[in-house]
């Protein structure tokens, strides 16, 4: 099902998108050399439960993981790109992080993502990746405007991946998001022009580009959850949620804390 948000759910959505976007800010913060993934979940869920938010994941139980996924935020490693289920690591200097978070505020989802390395050392394949998903979403964004299809989208988005030389990965993209966290229309990393669903005012979309150095194949981790790139490449991952608006299309998922 395709929803399209009221004015009201619309205020809502913004609010839940500052929050996300805040936590995530936040978060990146406080990530040193030596924080422990476990630590940025409970973190995260201190914030979310003070801001009386509802996490998308805790619960979450879809048919590609391993029970209820526990946790309050994908926390990915280097080779770790999607769905990364947080554990007892220490975060080293030089490593590619990723942050994937997803949160219902008063009965309205916002889902962000944002990849950066950690401490002091920023190996240039890692900057470069980062920076090839940052400009996809950014890509995706501008295509995004009442009339365009998610075609031009995920052609906007799959062009600069492409052109920065990785393979992409069509399985997991971008989504319809509202009262639920993952709703219709799929918004894949690749596709042609002038085709799918027709955007429209009020629809609320997650735009996702992500990639892996060297290859589009992912293997599950031995914890059932986090995916990760089949050749122990790094990979980086951007998200945003946004509203098509009468004019365009509004970031709901950037930071509002200075
Ligand atoms: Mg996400
Ligand atoms: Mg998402």
């Amino acid at each position: 099902m395709i929803e399209i948000l009221s004015p009201a759910e619309l205020l809502r959505a913004k609010e839940a998108g500052a929050l996300v976007a805040n936590i995530l800010h936040t978060l990146k913060g406080r990530c040193t050399v030596g924080t422990n993934l476990l630590d940025i979940d409970q973190w995260a869920k201190v914030m979310i439960l003070e801001a009386g938010a509802v996490s998308c994941y805790v619960d979450y139980a879809p048919s590609f993981g391993r029970g209820p996924f526990g946790h309050y935020i994908c926390t990915g490693v280097n080779d770790a790109v999607l769905h990364g289920l947080p554990r007892d690591y220490a975060l080293a200097d030089g490593d590619l992080l990723t942050l994937d978070l997803a949160v219902s505020l008063r009965g309205v989802a916002a889902d962000s993502a944002i990849s950066f390395i950690v401490g002091e050392s920023k190996p240039a394949q890692s900057v470069a990746m980062i920076d090839a998903t940052e400009r996809a979403l950014r890509a995706g964004i501008a295509a995004a405007r009442p009339g365009a299809r998610i075609g031009d989208l995920s052609y906007a988005i799959g062009s600069v991946l492409s052109e920065a030389g990785y393979p992409v990965n069509t399985e997991f993209g971008g989504h319809g998001i509202g009262s639920t966290m993952h709703q219709d229309p799929h918004v894949p990393n690749m596709g042609r022009p002038g085709r799918g669903y027709k955007l429209r005012p009020g629809l609320l979309l997650a735009l996702e580009p992500w990639v892996m150095a060297n290859t589009a194949e992912l293997v599950t981790d031995a914890d059932g959850w986090t995916l990760r790139s089949v050749t122990g490449c790094r990979t980086a991952h951007s998200e945003h949620t946004i509203a098509i608006t009468k004019d365009g299309a509004e970031i709901l998922t950037l930071p509002t804390l200075p």
